[in-house]
């Protein structure tokens, strides 16, 4: 077995040795709200956010963006699960910033393993074995950190299976001080109707 799964799997016998009341949490998040952010793994939403198992819904993707699938995990968070109230927190210096579909796209046609970023530009240490099918997916990258937050905010907004009653707040992390700033315009889009 690999190292990794060695470390995990020993990091989860210390977990569950003192898993103690956890056992008694219910299903439905206890504090009724949901959080759609990146995967960067300087982002720990547990931690910024103050959260303990079984408080909230935390959806996490690649720059955290309103993809069909990240509302299809709004929509069972507030339709099954009763959260009420939603969060979008993008964060600076997101990796999504960094590409472009066509950038990404092209290095995938090439080249399936990691490609190397020199501060400007990406290239492929190796090539060959690529495939085509990075082309047709969209990646949603990001230009903006506050007019991405604006735009997932306002398209889970105006989704129809979303409920006009539920806030959507907009915030960026910022991974240099560990603090959230509202996007007041994301923010201002996500009032309830
Ligand atoms: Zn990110």
């Amino acid at each position: 077995m690999s190292k990794i799964v060695d470390d995990v799997i020993a990091a989860n016998k210390k977990y569950a040795s003192s898993f103690g009341a956890k056992k008694e949490l219910a299903l439905p998040p206890a504090r009724g709200f949901a959080i759609l952010t990146c995967m960067d793994a300087r982002l720990d939403p547990a931690k910024y956010a103050g959260l303990a198992e079984g408080d909230a819904h935390v959806i996490r993707n690649a720059g955290g963006r309103a993809s069909d699938d990240a509302i299809r995990s709004l929509v069972i968070s507030h339709k099954l699960l009763g959260t009420r109230e939603w969060f979008v927190i993008h964060h600076s210096n997101c990796g999504m910033e960094l590409f472009t579909d066509d950038v990404i796209g092209d290095l995938l046609e090439d080249n399936l393993d990691t490609a190397h970023f020199d501060g400007k530009a990406w290239s492929n240490p190796k090539h060959g074995g690529g495939a085509s099918a990075g082309q047709f997916i969209k990646w949603l990258t990001i230009k903006n950190q506050r007019s991405s937050v604006v735009d997932d905010v306002r398209r889970i907004r105006e989704h129809a299976l979303v409920p006009g009653h539920i806030p959507i707040y907009g915030y960026v992390y910022e991974v240099h001080s560990g603090e959230l700033v509202e996007v007041k315009e994301a923010t201002l889009a996500g009032l309830p109707r």
